[in-house]
C-alpha cells in the first residue's frame, strides 16, 4: 500500500545495493519507512495534527512507541537493537514523556522516527520564508541543503529532518553563526560520493550536506544522508557539526568507519 513514504523506501533499497558498507542501515531504514507509511495512514484516520505540540504529539503517538521498539529489536542494527533492548521498559513507558537530553542518541532517534509522520501531516509554514535556521512549518532542524534548477537559478534549500519540507537559506552564509565572510567559509567534496558536498564555517564549526539534484535527480536527502555517512565520520574527526542526521553518528555500524571518504576542498 503506498503512502508519501514510498519514494523513500524504493530509495533506500536501491541504495543498499549499491552501498554494500551501508546495506545493514538502509534496508533497516527501508522498514522503518515502511513503518512510518503504516503510521502516517492511521494518523489520517483521526483529526489531522495542527501544532507541533509536545502534549498533543505525545497522546497521539503513544500508541506506536511498542510496535517500533519491536521493529528496532527485530530489525534494527545490532548496537541500536542491543541498547532499545536492555532500555525497553523504561523507552517504552517514558520516551515521548519529555523531550531526550542532547547526549541519548537512541531516544533522540526514536522520538524522531515517532515525530516524521506527525510532522508530515502538519499544514505548511508560511511560503517564501527565507534565512530561517529552523524549519517554518515545524520547528525542526535541517537534515541537509539540496540545490536544485530553478526558474530563478539554483537556490539553496534545506530540507527539514522532521517534516521534509524544504526552505531556503543563502548559498553563502553559516546556518550557525550566520558570517558571510568567505575567509570563514569552505565547501568539500568527495570523490566517492559526486553528487553531495559539504559546506562548513571554520568559525563555528557548523557542518551542512549539500545535495546536487542535478547530478542525482532520484537523491531524497535523508535517504542519500544514510549512504554517505563516511563524509560524517570525516566531518566528525576535524570537529565539524551538523544540526540533525538521519542517524545519530554514536549508532553507525563499525563497518561505516572502513568505507573511505576523500575529500577534496573548494
Ligand atoms: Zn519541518
Ligand atoms: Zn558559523
Amino acid at each position: 500500500m503506498s503512502s508519501s513514504w514510498t519514494p523513500w523506501i524504493l530509495r533506500a533499497r536501491r541504495l543498499a545495493l549499491g552501498h554494500p558498507f551501508g546495506r545493514e542501515i538502509l534496508e533497516f531504514q527501508g522498514r522503518l519507512y515502511e513503518f512510518q507509511g503504516g503510521m502516517e495512514r492511521q494518523l489520517l484516520r483521526g483529526e489531522r495534527p495542527r501544532r507541533m505540540e509536545a502534549a498533543s504529539a505525545a497522546e497521539r503517538l503513544q500508541p506506536f512507541v511498542s510496535p517500533l521498539l519491536d521493529l528496532v529489536m527485530k530489525a534494527g542494527p545490532e548496537r541500536l537493537s542491543g541498547i532499545v533492548g536492555s532500555r525497553r521498559e523504561s523507552l517504552e513507558a517514558g520516551v515521548l514523556q519529555c523531550a531526550p537530553a542532547p547526549g541519548d542518541a537512541v531516544a533522540l532517534l526514536i522520538v524522531k522516527s515517532l515525530l516524521q509522520p506527525f510532522a508530515r501531516l502538519l499544514e505548511s509554514g508560511p511560503e517564501g520564508v527565507e534565512g530561517c535556521t529552523e524549519c517554518p512549518s515545524c520547528g525542526g532542524s535541517p537534515v541537509a541543503g539540496v540545490l536544485r534548477d530553478t526558474a530563478e537559478g539554483r537556490p539553496l534549500e534545506l530540507v527539514c529532518s522532521l517534516c521534509s519540507r524544504p526552505w531556503r537559506h543563502p548559498r553563502v552564509s553559516c546556518l550557525r553563526c550566520g558570517t558571510t565572510d568567505p575567509r570563514c567559509l569552505s565547501g568539500f567534496t568527495f570523490e566517492e560520493f559526486p553528487h553531495l558536498r559539504l559546506s562548513c564555517c571554520e568559525s563555528c564549526r557548523a557542518a551542512l550536506k549539500v545535495i546536487d539534484l542535478r547530478r542525482e535527480p532520484e537523491a531524497i536527502a535523508e535517504v542519500d544522508d544514510l549512504a554517505s555517512i563516511p563524509i560524517d565520520l570525516w566531518a566528525e574527526s576535524r570537529g565539524f557539526v551538523r544540526p540533525a542526521f538521519t542517524i545519530p553518528l554514536s549508532l553507525v555500524p563499525p563497518v561505516y568507519g572502513a568505507a573511505p571518504a576523500s575529500a577534496v576542498s573548494r
